[in-house]
């Protein structure tokens, strides 16, 4: 599943390659991914490519005409939605949601195996009409999302760490991948109730959470691109990597869960 840390590079890259184009022919080749008519996706031809950019777990496309911005493209890519750049003559996979020929001979195209995720085609000032848009709270990067920003917020959300931390109503970007990495960086219990931490414990997630994002997207940007339709977890510490020993302690790693496991340390990141 794309998170923040995936999109941000995947909005890079799209600027870097793809950004100022002109769309010649835009289409929904599988409809159902589109929250658009086929109208609404057909009136994109003639459009330029503005700079792509990132919200929670949204990629941001930008529709220009005549130099002013006239449809948004957001796309939420939940558990496989893929963005790729291809020559025009690539076969058009199943389940590709999106398909924009681009000038210079490339498509941009969006294909989700899982059909899961979501493309929404929003007027510019419409993105508060996505569902959970308005709710959002600050990316998890945010440079306005201070400690003491972050200790207001976290006091209004109860429950458990693991769940708080995915709830993009506290923060968003963040999934059940670096989840994980997050709390076994702060040695907090997935399991624990935000309640039972004290001050040092929220700074040390705060730290956790900024320094896990932040060294992701520079592996990221050094081993995805160009191809960014693949995505990289190689590198992560601890997640999905039950029954391995753990790179702190050496003891074995704990998962628990199916498609959505949750992998910790019981050592490392005791429960209270
Ligand atoms: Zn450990």
């Amino acid at each position: 599943m794309p998170e923040l840390p995936d999109l941000t590079v995947v909005a890079e890259e799209l600027n870097r390659r793809v950004a100022g184009r002109t769309v010649l022919e835009a289409s929904a080749p599988t409809p159902i991914l589109v929250r658009a008519t086929p109208e609404e996706v057909a009136a994109l031809s003639g459009t330029k490519l503005g700079a792509a950019n990132r919200r929670g777990k949204f990629l941001l496309l930008p529709f220009v005409r005549d130099g002013s911005v006239v449809r948004v493209l957001a796309a939420n890519p939940m558990l496989a939605g893929r963005f790729w750049i291809t020559g025009r003559r690539e076969r058009v996979r199943a389940r590709t949601g999106l398909r924009l020929l681009l000038e210079r001979d490339e498509d941009l195209r969006y294909v989700d195996r899982e059909m899961l995720g979501k493309l929404y085609l929003a007027e510019p000032d419409g993105l508060d009409d996505i569902p959970g848009w308005s709710e959002m709270g600050p990316d998890a990067d945010d440079p306005a999302l201070t400690l003491d920003a972050f200790r207001q917020r976290i006091r209004r959300h109860p429950g458990e760490l693991k769940p708080l931390l995915r709830n993009p109503r506290f923060v968003s970007g963040i999934g059940n991948a670096y989840s994980d990495e997050i709390l076994w960086e702060a040695r907090l219990a997935p399991f624990r109730k935000r309640s039972t931490l004290g001050d040092d414990d929220i700074e040390r997630l705060y730290l956790a959470m900024r320094r896990v994002l932040g060294d992701a997207i520079d592996r990221i940007r050094r081993s995805v691109p160009p191809n960014i339709e693949t995505q990289d977890r190689s590198f992560l510490k601890v997640h999905l990597r039950g029954g391995e020993p753990c790179p702190r302690c050496g003891r074995e790693l704990r998962q628990i869960g199916g498609r959505e496991a949750t992998t910790f340390c019981r050592t490392c990141q005791p429960p209270f």
